[in-house]
């Protein structure tokens, strides 16, 4: 659509035409400035009986004014889309799901790997929320770095295993899904992101699961970890955005080709092949993950 400066005045407000009084008059509006062009600019809508209509160019004409003497404000034209903003979930909705641990069967099985007290802290340190929307289920609430929730992803473990329930379908799900939240702009940052103020100087390592994030920050409290929450959410801005941190990727056996690429386009990131170099034919066949290699590796020390 061509965007004329001057226009009729939209919205149904009328003024009291200049040829028959009644009030009855739509100005013409100057879009830069919002204000009309003159007090006898505009078109009386009693075209049958009245007809008066003159127009901004006619006006200019007539008076030898230079309209373009008003310089166009630096503002941005509307027809310009702004950048998307994204949504927010209200901390208090948080909070609310910080209880309930017990029937949390992400919790229990952390318990089981960490005894109570640290599973508690490590839930605590990270968040994690207790979710109704399944028996057993929880919350990984994505926190960025000024503090504001982006979403939570709700899941559900096996509690004995550690293992996500898959059957008969992916048990996974979005807060601002479940709570119908509309519209809805989601935009994902990493899972644990506002633990990076909370520890200026620590290194960071990402991993993609949330889970593996939690248990490696348990075994491995050296650095501050970080989860992508899935394979394909791992990017450039992401990694930028940890400019002037030391950044270490530890992907799962089957994505280190992708992070590899990804990594080397963001200076001072490596990619760990811990797991490329220790997994066997029958651990690349299970698709072990750091979760189980840290997992195995800490039993055969204690
Ligand atoms: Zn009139």
């Amino acid at each position: 659509m061509a965007d004329y400066r001057f226009a009729l005045e939209k919205g149904g407000r009328k003024v009291p035409c200049p040829a028959c009084k009644r009030i009855r008059f739509v100005p013409y509006i100057d879009t830069y400035t919002g204000e009309p062009v003159a007090s006898e600019v505009g078109r009386c809508d009693r075209e049958d009986s009245c007809g008066y209509h003159l127009t901004p160019s006619e006006y200019f004409y007539m008076t030898g004014k230079n309209p373009f003497s008003t310089p166009r404000p630096a503002r941005k034209p509307q027809t310009e889309p702004e950048p998307e903003q994204p949504s927010f979930i209200d901390t208090e909705i948080m909070r609310a799901s910080m209880t309930g641990y017990n029937q949390n069967n992400h919790c229990r099985w952390l318990c089981s790997v960490f005894g109570e007290q640290k599973a508690f802290d490590l839930t605590a340190v990270y968040k994690i929320g207790t979710s109704k929307h399944w028996p057993g289920s929880c919350v990984f609430w994505q926190i960025d770095r000024d503090g504001k929730i982006r979403t939570g992803k709700i899941m559900l473990y096996d509690s004995l295993t550690g293992r996500r329930v898959i059957k008969p379908f992916p048990h996974v799900n979005w807060v601002h899904k479940v709570m119908k939240i509309e519209p809805y702009t989601l935009q994902q940052c990493l899972f644990g992101e506002h633990l990076l103020s909370l520890d200026g100087e620590k290194p960071v390592a990402i991993v993609e699961s949330e889970k593996t994030a939690i248990v490696a920050s348990g075994f491995i409290p050296e650095y501050v970890w970080l989860a992508t929450a899935g394979k394909h959410n791992l990017n450039t801005d992401k990694l930028k955005s940890l400019c002037g941190r030391k950044v270490t990727l530890y992907p799962d056996l089957m994505a280190f080709d992708k992070w590899k690429v990804i990594a080397d386009r963001v200076p001072g990131v490596t990619v760990s092949d811990l797991l490329e170099r220790r997994a066997s034919e029958a651990d690349r066949a299970a698709g072990l993950d750091l979760v189980d290699y840290l997992l195995r590796e800490n039993r055969q020390t204690a």
